[in-house]
């Protein structure tokens, strides 16, 4: 049921209530393969209130905090309450009512209305607020229970009070950032559910012990999703009505190819699933033959192919699979899950590390990308970034600007990269550049830490490494050529493009299905920079999820592209891509798809093409 672009027909799959207590569920392949496991409940902690009384000069700010989690908790559940339509009808009857009882306790409620006089009255945190009036309007639903605990009265009390408490936490929680999640009491070879996970949740995933990966919420493309296939853990996200009835303990597969997660599965479901992890290991094995032979196409012309870096516990991975080197490193990690900013050292011995395990093999290391959905504790602890993200995150402080603005974090971390290049080769790329102004600040900023380290005493590589640009907006993409004359290099990040290109969040499940790098405007842009770079002589690469997808490869080698950077795991297949096809063949099937302007059309072609 896979397509060559990730998703899945919502109409073919279908979604089952069966006479066993099986229920499957569909939602979106984030990374595929099959896990068997027993269902562990990634469930947040409780999230800490470290601030609980305010001055009085700060009441209308925190009432406005307030106002923001009431409405973020309400985009929550009004997604939810959306998404509904997919889940059988009884499991709608179930779901639906509790939304709504949440939905009414954001309004004009008794817990909205108390809160915000506390924080006014008596001066206290809105988290603070929130948690002192959802129990007091526990207690008193509690209190007034008259009879045991199975009169039907009592337990609408009971219910009354969790929903209270319940919405309670949500409200904290999207106050506070909770705090980091741990998955160490995880039993081996366990599947992890939960609602949601942000990218430094998937970050603490631990390959050897979570086997699979299924969440109600996100979308292909985030960065979680990006995160679970550098680990190659099977995963399934956007999924609605999975923490319905999923107890922790039950068994549970999760079918990341197709992007079906089966809870109860009968016997026959089961047997079936345990051929596909055996055939999905062989299919392993023998791609892994590929490791040491070349990305050279059938008519000799050698590509580039590397790996994307996300996490340092990828080294073994991406060495096992025959990439040429990093062609991305997000250094993101090295920022998250921490109450601190890294210091220049810290960062320098881990980019170093990096650079001496390849060997020789070129490091492109990208500087802090922070924005967007890519949240980052330590940088708001620190007060780099603001607490309540902008009105339109993706559309604010992102990647460079924030670098630009806080030339602190920016020089420690240049410093950083320049010490760990007298390691081995070492490129630098800058994100979210959107014109020359910023690569020519950049370049000044670049060459004034290494003088200053230089005259330190310090050894600098000469020449210093390359500086280039992701090209990741269409304003990028359609400026190519002038930031070509000031970049060294090009890399294409097709998620971003993709994103910014169709006004489609990569991670907003309720678009998932216009976010297609198969858009024409999206492959022109790629054409117009492949060209723009070739006019300019500058070495290009897309980095984007697009490489990965082996059945894009031909596309991408018809647009003029040579090297190509994906996660782990898919540097096998997409060199296998690579193996089968003519530099001609590609540039055939390229010029029938550029004259193509229904995407469907071009996914056929280049399954077409595939076979
Ligand atoms: C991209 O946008 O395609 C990219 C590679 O960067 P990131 O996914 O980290 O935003
Ligand atoms: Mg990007």
């Amino acid at each position: 049921m896979s397509r060559t672009d990730g998703k899945t027909d919502a109409i073919d799959v279908p979604v089952t209530l069966a006479a066993t207590d099986e229920r499957r569920l569909l939602g979106l392949p984030a990374c595929g393969g099959m896990a068997i496991g027993p269902v562990y409940r990634a469930v947040e902690q409780p999230a800490q209130i470290t601030r609980s009384k305010i001055h009085a000069a700060d009441t209308q700010a925190e009432t406005a905090r307030f106002e923001a989690a009431i409405l973020q908790s309400r985009r929550q559940l009004l997604k939810l309450r959306g998404r509904l339509a997919v889940l059988p009808e009884e499991s709608q009857g179930e779901i639906a009512p509790l939304l709504d009882a949440y939905l009414q306790m954001l309004g004009p409620s008794r817990l909205v209305r108390s809160a915000r006089s506390r924080i006014q009255d008596r001066l206290v945190s809105a988290e603070t607020a929130v948690m002192e009036e959802a129990n007091a309007i526990a207690h008193a639903l509690l209190g007034s229970r008259a009879d045991g605990p199975t009169d039907p009265a009592a337990q609408s009390m009971q219910r009354q009070a969790d929903e209270v408490r319940e919405i309670g936490r949500r409200l904290v929680r999207n106050l506070t950032r909770a705090p980091f999640r741990s998955y160490s009491t995880a039993p081996l070879g366990a599947v992890l559910i939960a609602e949601a996970l942000r990218p430094s949740d998937a970050a603490l995933i631990d390959p050897a012990r979570i086997a699979g990966v299924a969440t109600e919420e996100g979308g292909t493309d985030g960065h979680t999703a990006i995160i679970l296939r550098a680990l190659g853990v099977p995963s399934v996200l956007g999924t609605p009505g999975l923490l319905q009835g999923c107890r922790t303990g039950d068994t549970v597969l999760v079918d990341g190819t197709a992007g079906i997660v089966t809870l109860h599965p009968s016997a026959a479901r089961l047997a079936a699933a345990k051929r596909a992890v055996a055939s999905y290991t062989k299919q392993r094995q023998q791609l892994g033959r590929l490791r040491r032979l070349p990305a050279v196409t059938l008519d000799g012309e050698a590509l580039e192919l590397q790996a994307n870096l996300e996490l340092p516990i990828e080294m073994p991975l991406i060495a096992q699979s025959g990439a040429s080197g990093i062609g991305l490193m997000r250094s993101e990690f090295l920022f998250m899950n921490r109450d601190t900013v890294p210091t220049r050292d810290e960062q320098a011995t881990a980019y170093r590390g990096i650079v001496e395990s390849m060997a020789g093999d070129p490091v492109t290391i990208r500087v802090l990308d922070w924005g967007g959905e890519k949240e980052i504790e330590a940088l708001v602890a620190a007060g780099i970034v603001p607490e309540m993200p902008d009105t339109n995150p993706a559309l604010g402080l992102r990647g460079i600007r924030l670098l630009l603005r806080r030339p602190e974090l920016f020089e420690a971390q240049l410093a950083a990269i320049l010490d760990a290049a007298t390691a081995g080769p070492v490129r630098v790329l800058l994100p979210m550049v959107t014109n020359v102004g910023e690569v020519q600040a950049v370049r000044e900023i670049y060459r004034r830490v290494a003088s200053a380290m230089a005259e330190q005493g310090k050894r600098m590589p000469t020449p210093l490494p390359p500086l280039g640009v992701m090209i990741e907006t269409p304003g990028a993409a359609l400026a190519a050529d002038a930031l070509a004359a000031e970049a060294d290099f090009f890399a294409i990040g097709t998620n971003d493009l993709s994103m910014y290109t169709l006004a489609v969040d990569r991670a907003e499940l309720d678009v998932a299905h216009l976010y297609d790098p198969c858009h024409p405007g999206i492959l022109r842009l790629i054409q117009m920079t492949a060209e723009a770079a070739q006019r300019h002589h500058i070495p290009v690469s897309v980095c984007g999820e697009m490489a990965a997808n082996p059945s894009y490869t031909p596309l991408l080698i018809g647009l003029g592209i040579r090297s190509l950077s994906t996660n782990a795991p898919a540097v096998p297949r997409v060199k296998q891509a690579i193996r089968s096809t003519t530099i001609d063949d590609c540039q055939r099937l390229t010029w029938q798809v550029m004259k193509q302007s229904d995407p469907n059309r071009t996914r056929e072609l280049l399954e077409q093409f595939g076979r």
